[in-house]
């Protein structure tokens, strides 16, 4: 390992300048001034991940094979110089080379392989992981194109491809001597092997090279670097030689195109699959590929595949890695020569599955057609374990037809289609949810046969985030005033937080907690202003929404808020002086073909034009949104805010994360009775937290009485004069039908309620703004926030899961 001094520092970063870009310093550009930094940091972290790889391989334990289609990480170079302890140093050598260590991370493009939420959380579990010392490979997908770069013209969401790998890749270690070869299509023959036996083989019709791609993941200060493992797609050499053979170049280059496809991009879907054809294609590549490499490259060449689920457990981060359940077993017995019985008995230990949702549009189908004509076998297999189970099922529950044909993997309607949570369910040892309120909803309402069947099956790990990331890097000032405070042990043991409960009443504590937040509002003032030329006004409570565009998640509810209080001003019912001056920031991402979510992005961005510029507000009240949220903005915005808006219907987020990222930080929530609000309310005190709407009983009530919009919208005359506002053209350049479909939406339908609980959000914002206009209550509740809010941390979740799930621990 290169010396832990500057000198042994500069030494290192001039020569990777030198040798690996091949440029002197005076001559070199910003960019290779970053990649010879993340080479350095790189080669500090290179013999313990070496030493890791030994170490577990010697160790013979149980590895957590973490099967997830996307991974939201962030920037990597920050991340690796605190896991290293490097910032100090780096910050020093950097100067003495006439250069600074924020220019050079302003350079990093994040590598953007998720879409939001579920992404993200993969990432905080492989970093808690490594952390905790816990043997994991993370395996998926290594989009050459990540989550669109979003941009606006005249108000409109515009997405522009996302060009993470054009400036190279530091990060990534490619191993193409390692690659797999993954199957596609053909068909299925019976035959008689040598034991007598009948036996099946899959004669497929093309195939792909999987080349898998290694990325290291650090420990925090622990000298452990697990892996990350994404496969990317590539021609493989006999399908290009039999095609240039018969003489067309061009349709062998077409070839190799074709193959590539497969990794090329990340579907911009969050909450809505699309049941496309290169998506399944996707989920079946990735996880072919990581089989094949755990069984063939880390297993040891004379293991008895029998005992597999002692080195091995698989957690499906959703359904989109469950085609690895028939792959298994097609491995087992086609290839391994097991029976049936003895393939079901390893594959039903190896996994257990995570729900993510309770949207019913979110949950996988696969019409049996496209499956069976793209994986024949798997089809086979799939049809089979159904079987199986349904015979269970009756065993259990005899003369019940309707309730197996419910029970049953294959749904006939719309089209006849595989129900993947259903195959997750089955297959898996375990079945979590991601709150405790999404876990029992899960249990209750999204797969009640299976969970009165199996009710040990079904367990609850609420979502975490990691403290490294989320506090310690993109927070300083409040880690260090935290570190001051309780010392440093917080930063992997979150808990301790707690130890800040008394500092809430300590008047100097105070003070420095809201000099804290300042910085922080000052600091993201900077960026905005640099990053989108918008201007943040000083001293505005900061209130932020920042997550997918979606409608159950109700960006319409609070664009409805802000029309409302610049309504209310415009006619007069209220005076600009009396306004709480407030920003609102939003940052959010609609899925491509999502026109409603669309919609309203470009409804946000026309109120927030006309807001910003009413003379009548006095500057009282203002929007920004900048484009392209991520997780660097992420990690800019949300130590900045004073107010966190999670303010979906309840009962539609499984847990969310952000809320968590906010209170961490010392934002105080206004929120609904849903995901891991609940579970923050109960820890915080319900005295610092701005509870409002339906919860979710009242919700399924009212949807069961009928609800109907129009009822709130007659009877409630500032919602009434809100929505007329938007109708009657003031925000849309004079042409009112510009957003008639949102407003409509609204009003004839509204899915998801907003103007049910419009009222009540309203009257809690009151709350907001009474509190925050008492500067000493308010800094008190947000120092309890961040106090009471260690159990968020995804080292807790991680733990849950080593006990309740994978029955593994930590490396000794
Ligand atoms: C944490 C995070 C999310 C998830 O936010 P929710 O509010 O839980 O939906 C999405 N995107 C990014 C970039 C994040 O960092």
């Amino acid at each position: 390992m290169p010396s832990h001094s500057v000198d042994g520092f500069v030494r290192e970063f001039l020569h990777e300048l030198n040798t690996n870009q091949g440029v002197m310093l005076s001559r070199s550009s910003a960019n290779d001034q970053y990649l010879a930094l993340a080479s350095t940091v790189k080669n500090y972290l290179m013999a313990r991940w070496l030493e890791t790889g030994r170490k577990t391989r010697d160790a013979k334990t149980k590895t957590v094979g973490y099967l997830s289609a996307e991974y939201l990480l962030g920037r990597q170079l920050d991340n690796a110089l605190l896991a290293t302890d490097l910032n100090e140093i780096a910050t020093k050598g950097l100067a003495l080379c006439g250069l600074d260590l924020a220019t050079l991370r302003e350079q990093e493009v994040e590598p953007g392989l998720g879409n939001g939420g579920l992404g993200r959380l993969a990432a905080c579990f492989i970093d808690s992981l490594a952390t905790m010392d816990v043997p994991c490979i993370g395996y998926g997908i290594r989009y050459e194109y990540g989550i669109f770069r979003q941009t606006f013209v005249e108000g409109r969401q515009v997405e522009q491809p996302d060009t993470w790998l054009a400036l190279g890749a530091p990060w990534e270690f490619p191993h193409p001597e390692a690659s797999v070869q993954v199957n596609f299509g053909g068909h299925t023959e019976k035959y008689v092997g040598a034991d007598g036996r009948e036996r099946t083989r899959w004669v497929p019709a093309w195939n792909v090279l999987g080349v898998p791609y290694n990325y290291m993941v650090p420990g925090y200060l622990n000298g452990r670097v697990n892996t990350l493992r994404l496969w990317s797609a590539q021609a493989t050499k006999a399908f290009d030689l039999q095609i240039f053979n018969s003489g067309d170049y061009a349709q062998a280059v077409r070839a190799q195109t074709f193959a590539e496809n497969i990794s090329k991009v990340l579907y911009p879907e969050d909450s809505t699959p699309q049941g496309k054809e290169l998506r399944l294609q996707q989920q079946y590549f990735f996880v072919a590929c990581s089989l094949r490499d755990f069984i063939d490259q880390e297993l040891e060449e004379d293991f008895d595949l029998h005992n597999l689920a002692d080195r091995i457990t698989y957690q499906l981060n959703d359904t989109h890695p469950v085609i690895a359940v028939p792959e298994l077993m097609r491995l087992l017995i086609d290839e391994h020569d097991f029976s049936w019985d003895e393939a079901w008995e390893v594959t039903s230990k190896c996994f257990d599955y995570t729900c993510h949702t309770l949207l019913p549009e979110a949950l996988e189908v696969w019409p049996t057609e496209l499956l069976g004509r793209l994986l024949p076998r798997h089809m086979e297999i799939i049809y089979q374990i159904n079987e199986q189970f349904l015979a269970e099922v009756r065993e259990a529950f005899p003369g019940d037809e309707i309730r197996a044909r419910r029970m049953s993997m294959i749904a006939e309607f719309p089209e006849r289609g595989v129900r993947m949570a259903y195959l997750s369910t089955v297959a898996s040892s375990k079945v979590n949810g991601v709150a405790e309120l999404h876990s029992q909803l899960l249990r209750d309402k999204v797969l009640p046969d299976f969970s009165e069947m199996w009710p040990e099956k079904f367990t609850n790990v609420t979502n975490g985030v990691t403290p490294r990331r989320f506090v310690k890097l993109s927070n300083p000032k409040l880690s260090n005033l935290i570190t001051d405070a309780i010392g440093p042990g917080w930063v992997t043991d979150l808990e301790r937080l707690k130890e800040l409960e008394p500092y809430a009443d300590v008047p100097e504590f105070k003070v420095a907690f809201r000099e804290v937040k300042a910085a922080n509002k000052a600091r993201l003032t900077a960026l905005l202003k640099q990053r989108d030329g918008i201007d943040l006004p000083d001293g505005h409570l900061l209130d932020v929404m920042v997550k997918r565009l979606h409608e159950y998640k109700r960006q319409s509810l609070k664009l409805l808020h802000i029309v409302s209080l610049y309504e209310q001003v415009l006619s007069g019912k209220i005076a600009a002086a009396d306004v709480t001056p407030r920003t609102v920031v939003f940052g959010a991402k609609a899925a491509p073909g999502y026109k409603m979510a669309k919609d309203t992005i470009h409804l946000i961005n026309m109120v927030a034009a006309k807001v910003n510029s009413a003379p009548e507000i006095e500057g009282r009240l203002k929007i920004a949104f900048p484009a392209n949220y991520n997780v660097t903005l992420a990690e800019k915005l949300i130590p900045a805010a004073d107010l966190s808006e999670q303010i979906s219907l309840a009962g539609m987020e499984a847990s969310g994360t952000g809320n968590m990222k906010f209170a961490l930080n010392g934002a105080l929530t206004i929120g609904t009775d849903d995901g891991a609000n609940v579970e923050i309310r109960r820890l915080v005190g319900d005295k610092h937290f701005f509870l409002f709407g339906m919860n979710e009983p009242q919700v399924a009530e009212l949807g069961a009485k009928g609800y109907n919009p129009g009822d709130y919208y007659e009877s409630n005359q500032q919602l009434k004069a809100t929505l007329d506002l938007i109708l009657s053209g003031h925000f849309s350049d004079g042409d009112p039908h510009l957003f008639d479909a949102v407003v409509y939406n609204l009003l004839n339908q509204d899915r998801f309620m907003a103007l049910a609980d419009f009222d009540s959000y309203v009257e809690a914002q009151g709350k907001v703004e009474e509190r925050y206009a008492d500067e000493e209550a308010w800094t008190r509740s947000a120092i309890l926030n961040v106090a009471r809010s260690g159990y968020f941390s995804s080292d807790r979740s991680m733990r849950d899961y080593l006990q309740r799930i994978w029955h593994t621990s930590p490396m000794i």
